[in-house]
């Protein structure tokens, strides 16, 4: 009997122990008063606040970050009446006003009845794993922001036009909307290459890009490097003329850079050559074919003399 008592006495100290010198915070709650029976001693490194400032469940829900709050709650008390054991992240706050992610596992203890008798969990510090889990949320956005990115220009690629317009094209002929789409190609640019070299192209290829960035101005404009030293815009809710007037503003941009072409046949500085289109489409009408109208127009321009706008078939 003595021995027994000895064993029960040391195990309960070793539990103790054990308890008090883990990374992991236990706790346990009487569920019928909602009051703390227990909190390891080690929260008050992790937050600040003392054992005995947790009382009731209401200190720890107060605790807790506004916006986490209520869902936290709802959801602990909802598994714990269903007798689930469970486990919720949430920011606690610290007695100096910082926040700390905490993932809370908490085992539910029912009375023979099938009542919850009382809650007794663990509380780990997650700041580290959270940190790193945001770090990589926000790489993984840059990851797919560059991924639909030209790697020259800086503008949008052909992948982000694809997207964009197959989505445009659907908007377009859901809202009975014009949409407009204008090709641009750099006149005589292998010439220009040929003559001041091919790291000079890629110079003013940025500089093209760049102006005509500048150019369509509405929110869900997209200009995207077409390829090669051709460009795409994406002119939602857009009309004909006015479409039009805008592949008016960026041959006009293009020219008031005075980017000099010495070789160019059609004068000495460079320039661009566009194919406009808009379309309203109907139900069976293809995107495919109303880009391949948009491209002839472009080849219509080049062939007209370039430095020039084809905006009607
Ligand atoms: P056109 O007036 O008929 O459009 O003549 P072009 O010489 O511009 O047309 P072509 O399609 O024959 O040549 C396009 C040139 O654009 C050839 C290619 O070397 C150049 N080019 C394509 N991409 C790049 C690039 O990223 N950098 C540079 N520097 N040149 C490029
Ligand atoms: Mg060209
Ligand atoms: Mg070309």
């Amino acid at each position: 009997m003595v021995d027994k008592l000895n064993t029960m006495e040391f195990d309960s100290a070793v539990y103790k122990t054990l308890l008090e010198s883990t990374r992991a915070i236990p706790w346990k709650i009487d569920w019928a008063s909602k009051q703390f029976v227990y909190i390891g001693p080690q929260i008050e490194a992790l937050l600040g606040w003392a054992p005995s400032s947790w009382v009731t469940v209401g200190d720890w829900a107060s605790r807790m970050h506004p916006e986490d709050r209520e869902w936290v709650m709802n959801y602990c008390v909802a598994q714990s009446l269903a007798g689930v054991d469970h486990e919720a992240d949430y920011r606690a706050l610290t007695s100096d006003d910082r926040y700390v992610w905490i993932r809370d596992v908490v085992h539910v203890v029912r009375n023979d009845d099938g009542t919850v008798a009382s809650l007794i969990g663990f509380m780990f510090d997650i700041s580290e794993r959270k940190q790193t889990e945001q770090q990589l949320v926000s790489l993984q956005k840059e990851l797919e922001e560059l991924s639909f990115r030209d790697g020259l220009t800086g503008v949008a690629n052909r992948r982000r036009f694809d997207a964009i317009i197959e989505l445009e094209w659907s908007n377009a002929r859901r809202n009975r909307q014009p949409l407009s789409l204008i090709m641009l190609d750099i006149d005589y640019f292998k010439q220009y290459n040929d003559h001041y070299g091919h790291l000079e192209g890629d110079v003013s290829l940025k500089r093209v890009a760049w102006v005509l960035s500048s150019a369509a101005t509405r929110a869900r404009d997209l200009l995207a490097r077409f390829g090669g030293e051709e460009f795409v815009l994406v002119l939602p809710e857009t009309d004909a003329a006015a479409a039009h007037s805008l592949a008016e503003r960026c041959r006009r941009l293009v020219c008031d850079e005075h980017i000099a072409h010495e070789p160019s046949p059609i004068g000495h500085m460079l320039t661009i050559s566009q194919g406009v289109g808009t379309a309203t489409p109907a139900h069976d009408d293809e995107l495919l074919s109303f880009i391949d109208m948009v491209d002839k127009r472009l080849y219509r321009a080049k062939q007209r003399g370039r430095d020039c706008i084809v905006s009607t078939s």
